[in-house]
């Protein structure tokens, strides 16, 4: 499972969001948990994009992120 996690996991804010129950488990085995394929996020910094804190894996802004 260690090489399956994406390399941005540990400074992601979405594994903090995770760790205080705040974003789904599903999202997270989907994206973080996957080397981060597909993962907007991801997408968006290898690009050099700023991406927003509250920003989910799958591109939708979830308000509730803080
Ligand atoms: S949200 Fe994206 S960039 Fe962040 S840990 Fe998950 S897969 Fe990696």
């Amino acid at each position: 499972m260690e090489q399956k996690v994406c390399k941005w996991y540990n400074i992601c804010p979405i594994k903090a969001f995770f760790e205080k129950g705040k974003v789904k488990q599903e999202l997270v085995e989907k994206y973080c948990f996957n080397k981060g394929i597909g993962c907007k996020r991801m997408d968006m910094e290898e690009k050099g994009i700023f991406e927003p804190c509250n920003m989910l894996p799958n591109g939708e802004i979830d308000e509730n992120l803080k």
